[in-house]
């Protein structure tokens, strides 16, 4: 496994694989070609079907130029590396300089063709799954904290930057109302469910306020945290500020809370997927409410034993769940289901803590589960928008 840092990417949403993954390709493909006169970008599979409404056009068009850009949606062909594959050519003097395809694989990363697709470069972790960083921390007598410590070295400064991002975004989505952008004309709710939990106040008010304020900002464009996307960018942050506010989390251990969500983020991207159109929405919001459970079981003062079947809980109680984005566009069912993500979350790790961590269905399992479902279900709940609550 890579460090935690690739899973907390900061950028523009409204989504992770189909915006903040083509601006950074775009970005790549222009310092190699910045004298061409035009640009061929063909978009396939599911940047093919919601491109338009997730504005990987727009993003693509504005990094590379308006004038000189034109996009193909192609839905005749796939590939089987990843769906969401773009193939960049870059003319001059009506001579192709470079023809070059390159894969959003989920929560903003690039793959190339030849990359192993769930490897990466620059593995930094020895071990692979929970169980194997369970027996070594059982060996060491550490905590997962100190784990993350231990093999990713200067993580605590990058996740000091993560935790000032996530609050301005949910400064900025407390007080910013009107409609969203898209055809849904979908109202902003998050400064009005602001009101309702500053007059009556309850845990479960304030991580709904908080998920929304980020998932809105997200809807429109902003700034987000990817956590482990951008569709599902409101749960960890509902979580950790909501413990921080209601709870009076400090700050250092809501940096630790960051840790251990990053921890099980980075397993399950490793082992299995993060992105919507490979698995649907369990890789998404499921692997957003595994994040958050683990860590608000470590603020509760779960051992790692309890961390882990609150993960676990929080995922398994996900799979199956389907992408289906109304209209193409990360608003409806998304939002919302980041508000109820975030309670579930904390449900988990209530429940978790009131065992011993004893369980049944190991997190590793669920994670191997959780690819295959993800694998079975038809194209049409993937991103596609083609199915499910998007055909209604
Ligand atoms: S339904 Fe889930 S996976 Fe699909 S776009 Fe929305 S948040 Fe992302």
């Amino acid at each position: 496994m890579d460090s935690i840092r690739n899973l907390f990417n900061i950028g523009n949403g409204p989504s992770s694989s189909h915006t903040m993954a083509p601006q950074k390709a775009a970005k790549m493909f222009l310092e190699r070609h910045p004298d061409a006169d035009f640009f061929l970008v063909e978009l396939f599979g599911s940047l093919a079907l919601t491109g338009r409404g997730h504005l990987t056009d727009y993003v693509i068009k504005k990094t590379l130029g308006e004038e000189r850009t034109k996009i193909v949606f192609n839905l005749q062909q796939s590939y089987n590396y990843h769906t969401n594959a773009m193939k960049f050519k870059a003319f001059k003097d009506d001579i192709q300089l470079e023809k070059w395809l390159i894969f959003s694989v989920g929560g903003g990363a690039l793959k190339e063709l030849d990359e192993p697709r769930y490897h990466s470069k620059e593995e930094i972790y020895p071990h692979k799954t929970m169980n194997e960083i369970l027996n070594y921390c059982k060996h060491e007598k550490i905590n997962l904290v100190e784990y993350v410590d231990r093999f990713d070295p200067n993580i605590k400064d990058y996740l000091q930057l993560v935790y000032d991002s996530m609050e301005k975004t949910i400064e900025k989505g407390l007080s910013t109302s009107g409609v969203l952008p898209g055809r849904l004309k979908v109202q902003r709710k998050a400064p009005s469910f602001h009101k309702q939990y500053l007059q009556n106040k309850s845990f479960s008010k304030l991580l709904y306020t908080y998920a929304l304020a980020t998932a809105e900002e997200n809807a429109s464009g902003g700034i987000v945290v990817t956590a482990p996307t951008c569709g599902s960018s409101g749960v960890v942050p509902a979580v950790l500020f909501a413990c921080r506010d209601y709870h009076h989390i400090s700050k250092e251990k809501i940096i630790e809370g960051l840790m251990i969500a990053g921890l099980i983020g980075n397993i399950i991207k490793f082992n299995a997927s993060i992105s919507g159109a490979e698995v649907g929405c369990q890789g998404e919001i499921g692997v957003a409410c595994s994040m958050a459970a683990a860590a608000e079981a470590y603020f509760l003062g779960g051992n790692n034993e309890q961390i882990e079947y609150a993960a676990e809980i929080a995922l398994e109680h996900h799979l199956g769940l389907t992408c289906d984005p109304v209209d193409g566009v990360v608003q409806i069912p998304c939002i919302e289901r980041n508000a109820i993500a975030a309670a579930k979350a904390f449900d988990a790790a209530n429940y978790a803590l009131m065992t011993s961590g004893i369980h049944f269905i190991s997190f590793d399992t669920v994670v191997e589960v959780m690819k295959e479902t993800g694998h079975d279900l038809q194209a049409k709940y993937k991103e596609t928008s083609t199915g499910g609550l998007a055909a209604k």
